[in-house]
Parts: structure tokens; sequence; C-alpha cells
């Protein structure tokens, strides 16, 4: 049995990073305005709020590597009691970490679960294996900061507004926008009107309404006299903002175009045309324009729908234009590079985390295949006159798939389409199906991104189990687009047919049931399906070695340290909160939150806890949900508010029993020697300095609460008095 040190720190470094969307301390979204308008979200909030830890999940413990979670426990060491979190590591070693040095656990997603290495105690390999990452994590970050560095350099045009044609345009919209989307637009408006090369990413779940943010930034170029290209991953998808921005744009003299594979080469080459002598305001199309023919007479926006989609070729066409001109990526899944971004403050961005109001989310059934499901749930569809999404995602059968519907549901009227009918046919079955002429469309995952029918409220996914999860999010997101009730039924084989990783991926997307769970199942799917194609082999090795959330850690670390001129080393991550030990029971009692789960998460919300207020909103939460806090409780919070301050102050260690105890100082602490010496000469009896980092004090502090208020009373005092930098 060994136990954890209890030294450590919060690792994820914001800098002075504005923070203006981030969760509340207990994980709930809050929006905190400040000023200025750059926006970047708490990383902490991201990864570390993911799932719960369940029973044999790998975690990462920062000083000794990956081992897997074997619950929680409480232990009464030297008669006192405490909770720790059981770590198994090879050989069947246990690790004890208090629930103190929380901070020092992330959760470990990198590949699949199975493949996780499991580190043995005490062993040379993990710090090896950190120490390799740092050195790869460092040219990464490198690259990053290139990036950033020629946007900030280059001056982009600085877009001017004007507010009367503005507010006409904006009236046209049908609905109201939701505040994330007003924020979003605000963001994207105002990053415009700068006169630096806008990047901003704008992140929200599937049906949160981006495309209203991508149209007003649209207007605002226009207007100013320039041109826009939207690029989207799909010919579809073109299709469909093609339409949608027709419609939006239709009472202003704007000329929009597209150039995707559904148009004759004749109507594409007069459109490249007309775009090259700045006839059109505004291209909507595939990679195709990126094909190196395209030439615009002046472009000052582009926007990119679901960047991760394109491929490696395109992505270096874009970077080429991303240092020249203000850029807005929309995405319901963010990849993590992007997410590397823009958590290293390099990209900026804007998050919908709320649905359009009256929304309600899908409700998803996973359910072995039965015709009888089927024919009900089309049937259901029929009578309250909406339409379904039927996907069935094998070319070469789905005429007999369509066929064998068609006879389970005579009463339905039943199209098929699919990327390999010709174009024109496609376009049809799309136009049709969109205006109602079909009850039913068997498809492919043609379908998969971006395409908005609101009237369609029903898919069945067969063969479900042979998706990712980012596919299915996707695909369940096609539906539930307006204030109706939505039903996704994933279907599968019997169970026995399906692998273990499949039955994973649709456990997990059933329990996101939550609109907005995009975010989340971005890690998810990451953490499943390994990170290679996103990231690049070795980036990919390193975090299937030490897990996703250190290496956004060190990677973050990198960032910083080359920021301000340095060689990042393993040292930047070692942590500087405070060990803070009074000898007595800290933890949430099992008879106060009996759920182990619950008392995890909150003790995980009271470690990450950045100051007093943050200690204190999450004593009201615990009060509101469980009543008055036990001793134990009201001591975990003392602790934790004591470990702040002595952050503050540069104290690395606090010590107490019943005769007394010691603390001991960083290097770099701030402590007021003046006042040292007065608490010295003051009562000589109790106090003495032992070497110029540790002062002892000898005393009867028996009595608990005497105790703490001693402790409080001794750093506060050192608090007030500290010198300030
Ligand atoms: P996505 O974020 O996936 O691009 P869309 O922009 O296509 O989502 O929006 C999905 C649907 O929601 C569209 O039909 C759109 O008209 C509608 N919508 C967008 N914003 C709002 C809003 N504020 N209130 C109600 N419906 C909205």
């Amino acid at each position: 049995m060994i136990f954890s040190a209890c030294a450590g720190g919060s690792f994820g470094n914001m800098g002075n990073r504005a923070l203006c969307y981030k969760r509340d301390v207990c994980g709930e979204w809050v929006n905190s305005y400040q000023q200025g308008n750059r926006r970047t979200i708490n990383p902490d909030t991201l990864i570390h709020n993911l799932p719960e830890l369940s029973f044999g999940q790998p975690v990462v413990h920062l000083d000794h590597g990956v081992g897997r979670y074997a619950g929680l426990t409480t232990l009464n060491v030297g008669g006192v009691k405490g909770e720790y979190l059981i770590l198994l590591y090879a050989d069947e070693d246990k690790l004890y970490v208090p629930i103190s040095a929380l901070h020092l656990i992330s959760y470990y997603a990198g590949g699949a679960e199975g493949q996780a290495p499991l580190h043995k105690l005490g062993g040379e390999t993990w710090r090896r294996t950190k120490q390799k990452a740092t050195e790869q994590v460092r040219d990464v970050a490198a690259e990053l900061l290139d990036i950033y560095a020629q946007r900030t350099i280059k001056t982009g045009f600085s877009f001017k507004q004007n507010f009367a044609q503005y507010q006409r345009f904006c009236k046209t919209f049908p609905f109201e926008t939701t505040r994330d989307q007003q924020q979003a637009i605000n963001a994207v408006l105002s990053d415009m009107c700068q006169p630096l090369v806008m990047d901003r990413l704008v992140c929200g779940d599937v049906g949160f309404g981006k495309t209203e943010v991508a149209m007003r930034a649209a207007f605002l170029a226009v207007e100013n006299g320039k041109q826009v290209a939207v690029l989207v991953p799909t010919t579809l998808l073109a299709q469909q903002h093609f339409n949608n921005f027709r419609d939006r744009f239709a009472t202003w003299p704007i000329r929009i175009e597209m150039i995707t594979r559904f148009r004759s080469h004749k109507k594409q080459k007069k459109a490249l045309a007309d775009m090259g002598t700045g006839k059109v305001d505004i291209i909507i199309g595939t990679h195709k324009l990126l094909q190196g023919h395209l030439c615009l007479k002046d472009l000052g926006l582009l926007i990119i729908d679901e960047e991760h989609r394109f491929g490696v070729r395109h992505k270096e066409r874009i970077k080429a234009i991303r240092a020249e001109v203000d850029i807005l990526t929309l995405t319901a899944t963010p990849i993590p590079r992007t997410l590397n971004m823009a958590m290293s403050g390099m990209r900026d961005l804007s998050i919908i985390a709320t649905p359009p109001a009256r929304r309600l989310a899908v409700k998803i059934f996973v359910r072995e295949y039965d015709s009888l499901i089927v024919r009900t749930a089309i049937l259901d569809e029929v009578l309250r006159g909406g339409q379904t999404y039927y996907l069935y995602n094998d070319v070469k059968n789905i005429k007999k798939a369509a066929k064998k519907l068609e006879e389970l549901l005579p009463e339905a009227r039943i199209a098929i389409a699919h990327g390999q009918m010709c174009e024109r046919n496609l376009e049809q079955v799309m136009n049709d199906f969109h205006h109602q002429r079909f009850n039913v469309l068997v498809c492919t995952t043609i379908i998969e991104t971006g395409i908005d029918n609101a009237n369609v409220n029903t898919i069945i996914i067969e063969r479900a189990d042979k998706f990712g999860l980012a596919q299915l999010h996707q695909l369940r997101g096609r539906v539930g687009r307006s204030h109706h009730q939505a039903y996704a039924y994933l279907l599968t084989p019997n169970s026995q047919a399906m692998s273990d990783d499949a039955q994973k991926r649709l456990a997990a997307i059933a329990s996101l049931e939550d609109l907005g769970a995009g975010l989340v199942l971005a890690a998810h799917d990451l953490e499943m399906r390994g990170v290679g194609e996103l990231l690049g082999e070795d980036q990919s090795g390193q975090i299937t070695n030490i897990g996703f959330s250190l290496y956004m850690e060190l990677l973050e670390t990198a960032v910083e340290a080359l920021k301000n001129g340095c060689e990042p080393s393993l040292a930047d991550l070692s942590p500087n909160t405070a060990e803070v030990n009074l000898h007595m029971p800290t933890l949430l009692p099992e008879d106060f939150i009996p759920d182990v789960n619950t008392r995890l998460s909150f003790y995980k919300y009271i470690t990450r806890a950045k100051n007093a207020n943050d200690l204190e909103e999450i004593k009201i939460k615990l009060i509101d949900r469980f009543g008055l806090l036990p001793e134990p409780a009201q001591n975990l919070f003392k602790h934790a508010e004591l470990r702040q301050y002595a952050k503050e102050i540069g104290i690395k260690r606090i010590e107490c029993n019943e005769h007394g105890g010691f603390i001991e100082f960083r290097d770099n602490n701030c402590i007021n020697p003046t006042h040292m010496i007065d608490l010295l000469q003051s009562s000589p009896t109790v106090y003495r300095l032992e070497g110029p980092s540790k002062l002892t004090f000898i005393l009867d502090l028996s009595d608990r609460k005497t105790r703490l208020m001693f402790t409080q009373d001794l750093i506060s005092t050192f608090f007030a008095n500290r010198r300030v930098a």
C-alpha cells in the first residue's frame, strides 16, 4: 500500500487571459462578461469535467502515471478519518490518494481504454515517458506559436458597421436570437471591426443556430464591399446553405453563387469568372472552392463549416489563407487541434451552449433490430405529419432495404438518396424530400453533416453499432431541429454480434441525451477512436502514453514557457499549491452524501476552486442539496481555504497536530521579513525558525477548534502582511 504525497497544485495556468465563458465552479455553464472581446474558455472545465469516473477506468496521476480507478474509501490514518481515492497499478499495487490531492489526477483519454498503459509504482518508466512527451510537445507548441505570431503581425481589414442597415437585416431573422447566439454574433462583428485578422471558432452543438452567426458576418462583409466565401464539407450542405443564404438575403442586392458538383460545368465557370470580377458577393462551395483556380476580386471573409472534415491538402490551403483573411470557423464537434489552439489563447472562441427556445432533446432508443419497432416509429411520424430518415449505409443493398421498407409500410411514400447517384437525381430527391413529397428518405450518411429539414423528426439508423460516436451524434442532430419532439432509433444486431467498443459507444450516446453534448462527446470520441488521424502519429503516441488531459497541460505549459522566452521543462508542471494537514477529519461523510460519484464530483470542485468565492458557491450548492455541513465537511472547506491563502503567499506545507506544527515556505515566497521577526520576538517560546524556510511552533493545540483557529490566524496575518510584488 502506498500513500500518495499530498503535494501539488493546479498546473493548468490560464495566465492573464480574459475568461468570458466558463462553467461555474460546479460545472454548469455560466457567462462572465469581461471587458474586451477576446474570449476563451477555461480548459479545466472542458477536460476535467468529463464523465464521472467509473470502476476500472484508467486515470493519470501526475507523479505515478496511469493506473485504474478502484473507488473511494474512508481510512483512519493516525486517528484521523479521511477519504482516499484508490488507484490500482501494475502488480496489483494500490495507491491511496487523499482527496486533497485530487488535482494531481486527471481522467485518461487517449486511446481505447483497454490499450491504456498500466504503470508500475515507483518505476522509472513514467518519469521517462513524461520527459519524452514534454520534448515532443515543445515542437507542437512552437508550431502553434508560429501560426499565432504570423496572425498577430498581419493587419486585417477593419470593417465598418452601418447600424441602420444592419438593424434592417436583423429584423428579417424570423426568430429571436438566443443569448449565446447573440454573444457569438457580437464577438464576430467586433473582431471584424478590429484591424487584426479574425480567427474565431464558433462552437455549438448541432442545430443550435450557428448559421445565423455566419450570415450576420457575411452581411457585414458584403456591406463593406468585400466578398465572402463559405466553405462546406459536402455538396448537400453547400446546396442547403445556398438555399438558406438566398432566402435570408432575398431582399438585398447581393449575388450569391455556388460551386459544387451539383452545378453544371458551364455555370461553375461563369460563377468563377464573376467572382473574379467582383460581380458575385457570396460564393458557397465544397473543397472545389480551394482547387487552385479560385480567383476572387476582394475576399474579405472566409467561413468554414466543420473544418475537421477537410483533408490535409485542403487544410494547407486554408492555412495559407488564414494569416491574411478574416476567418470564421463553425463546428459542432471541435477537434483536439482546434481545441488546443483555442485553449492556448491562439484562437478566439465563442460557444453556443444553449439551444433555441422550445427545443427538446432528441429521445434516443438503442434497440435490437425489430421490424415492428421500425413500422411503429415511422407510422407515428407519418401520422403527425412528419418525415423520417432511414439510415442504411450500404449503397449496394440500399434498394433492397427500401423495398423491404415499402412492404413493411405500404402507407408511406419512400425515396432513396446516396452519394453515388447522379447529381441531378440527388438534388431532385433532396429537394422533393424538403418539400415533403415523401415521408421517408432511405439514405446513407450523405445526410450526416448540417442538413436541416425541420419537418424530419424521426431518424432510424440500421447497424448503429458500425458508426463512430461523433457520427452518431451528428446523425442524431439531423432531427429535433424545431420545437417538435424528435426520436432517434439506433438499431443493432443482438449484443453478441457487437464489439465491446460498439456497445460502449451506444451506451455513451444514449447517456448523453442532453442538448449540447457535442463538446463532451468530442472528448469521448477521442478517447475511443484514438487520435492518430487528427494529430499525427507522433502526437497520438504521446497522448496514448500520458493521456489527453496531461498532454493538454503539457502543451499549454510549453506554450506559456516559449511565449516567455524560456524552454519548457518538466519542472514547469510541478504543482505549486500547498499541502495542508491539521490532522482532523476532512471529508464529505457518507451519511451526508451517500452517492460516491457525487462526493467525488464535489471533491473535484473543491480542489479546483480558485478563490474564496468559488468555495462559497460550492458550499451553498452543497447546503442546498444536502443540508447543513457536518463538521468534517466544514473542515474540508477550511482546509481548502487555507490552501488557497498558503499558495498565494508561497507556503509549501502546513502541518499541525495536538502539540504544534510547522510551516514550510517556498524559495520564492512573499513573506514579509519584518512581520516574521515581529512574530518570533512576540512569542519566542512558541515560534522558532529552523533554517531559512521552516517555521515551527510548539503549543497546546489538542482542541481541534483551537488548532484550526490558530492556523487560520497565523496564515491570515502572513497574508495581510505579505510583500506585494
Ligand atoms: P447549426 O448550428 O447546426 O448550423 P442551424 O443554424 O442550421 O444550426 O439552425 C438549426 C435550425 O434552428 C434552423 O432551422 C434555424 O432556422 C433554427 N434557428 C436558428 N436560430 C434560432 C433561434 N434563435 N430560435 C429558433 N430557431 C432558430
